[in-house]
């Protein structure tokens, strides 16, 4: 790792002519590779966040970058559904091999807000009913239909009207629940979706749409039993179950998909940022009986299933397959007690949670210390504080987010080192201890 810290500098004429989506940059990028980044000066950095946990089988993978080249040179683009090519087919024979159960069939688009909103054109179809439910917290994406089901009004204010018709039940948000009294949890918050569905729906429910990990609310990862009653009673009011494994999928959470650790087959799974290891491309999976509810011209995307990020994304597969996904789930086992670790020093640290490598370290108010803390006390911006100072002193690139902004995020590519973990956690501590 480079002892220089980042002064980084900022790309010529980025503020000029791109839309000001973002208020703080991170870190510019010249190259990367592997897990690390370089940026305009020389100076490495070590990625922990792998652009939103995309890059699952490290930065410039070589089989995934010589897949593309070749692809890149014999076909780019013809639109998939109407000139069919080779790797579009084959992916799409590969997810149906590895996705459990009988998810067979996959639509391709280019994100994940686009592979969320198909699957709800496709449960509307089939079930022929309108209505939503989605998880209080929960994120889906942008576009005015996924906005719709995102738990969260920071992401709307301004932006209303969504689409109508959908609502939200409670998370299973264990450090932050008051369902179980301070007892052991028995993911009874899935029983609040029958509240919802007579409370607030027609009862003409098509789809209830959740993440199996729920990434971007903090890494809140739900208990056992969950995920199964929440199909039950999708399936009891004859609507379908779609996993939104837009982040968790393609290994992120040590096995292929998350939806394996809860031993459910959703009816449809979303699908897009890992997949094909950076190279835009979306799906949606489900299987033949319900994709078939599809009519010719329902759905469409003209750069949907490029040939390009198909060929990435059937190396990116293989990638995971040979080992990544196995080194996913040993770091993680790892990670897990050094982070239980830190848990125990200091009272900053309220929880720490996650699956393979997808960890959260949620940080509070020190009076805040234990679990049924139902909404955080304001707090002077930690987190943000903490990954300034790991991206300035350490030169560490750490996810900072959460429902209520004070969750640090380990997501780095699956291909990292056990060295390069111990840094990031002698690197975390310090941190705390400096800035706490
Ligand atoms: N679903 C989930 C679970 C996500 O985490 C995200 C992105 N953070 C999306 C959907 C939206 O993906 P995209 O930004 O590619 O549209």
């Amino acid at each position: 790792m480079s002892e220089q810290s980042s002064n980084s500098s900022v790309v010529d004429g980025y503020d000029d002519h791109v839309m000001p989506i973002w208020k703080s940059l991170h870190v510019p990028v010249k190259r990367a590779e592997g897990c690390t980044f370089e940026d305009f000066d020389g100076n490495e950095y070590l990625d922990l966040f792998s652009g939103i946990s995309v890059t699952n089988v490290g930065h410039g993978n070589e089989a995934v970058v010589e897949a593309a080249t070749d692809q890149l040179e014999e076909f780019v683009h013809g639109c998939s559904y109407l000139h069919p090519a080779e790797p579009v087919a084959d992916l799409a024979a590969k997810i149906a091999e590895v996705t459990p159960g009988d998810l067979e069939k996959t639509f391709f688009c280019n994100s994940g807000t686009e592979s969320v909103e198909g699957a709800v054109k496709l449960a509307r179809k089939y079930t022929g009913s309108k209505e939503v439910i989605a998880l209080e917290m929960g994120f889906h994406g942008r576009t005015l239909g996924s906005l719709a089901l995102t738990g969260n009004k920071g992401y709307k204010k301004g932006m209303a009207p969504t689409i109508n018709d959908v609502s939200h039940t409670s998370p299973p948000y264990g450090y932050r629940c008051s369902r179980c009294d301070g007892g052991p949890c028995d993911a009874s918050c899935a029983d609040d979706l029958e509240r919802v569905i007579g409370s607030h729906t027609s009862g003409d429910l098509a789809a209830i749409v959740v993440e199996p990990v729920m990434g971007e609310a903090g890494i809140v990862v739900p208990p056992k039993a969950w995920l199964g009653r929440v199909q039950e009673i999708a399936h009891e009011h004859d609507a379908l179950l779609i996993a939104d494994e837009v982040q968790t999928g393609y290994g992120r959470t040590g096995e292929l998909f998350a939806t394996e650790h809860f031993d459910v087959v959703p009816d449809i799974l979303t699908q897009a940022k890992g997949i094909a290891n950076g190279l835009p491309l979306g799906a949606f999976t489900a299987s033949a009986e319900i994709a078939d509810a599809f009519d010719s011209g329902d759905h469409l995307s003209t750069f949907g299933g490029n040939p390009v990020a198909c060929a990435a994304a059937l190396a990116t597969i293989d990638e995971l397959q040979d080992g990544l996904v196995d080194n996913a789930r040993e770091q993680g086992e790892w990670l897990a007690s050094e982070l239980e670790a830190l848990e125990s020093e200091f009272d900053v640290v309220g929880e720490t949670r996650g699956l393979g490598l997808m960890w959260g370290v949620e940080l509070v108010d020190p009076s805040e210390k234990g679990p049924q803390q139902v909404s955080p006390k304001p707090d002077a911006d930690l987190a943000g504080q903490v990954g300034d100072y790991l991206r300035e002193e350490s030169n560490v690139v750490m996810g900072v987010g959460g429902y209520y902004k004070n969750v640090m995020r380990f997501q780095p590519p699956l291909s990292i080192t056990r060295e390069q973990l111990e840094y990031a956690v002698d690197e975390l501590r310090t941190a705390l201890e400096t800035v706490a």
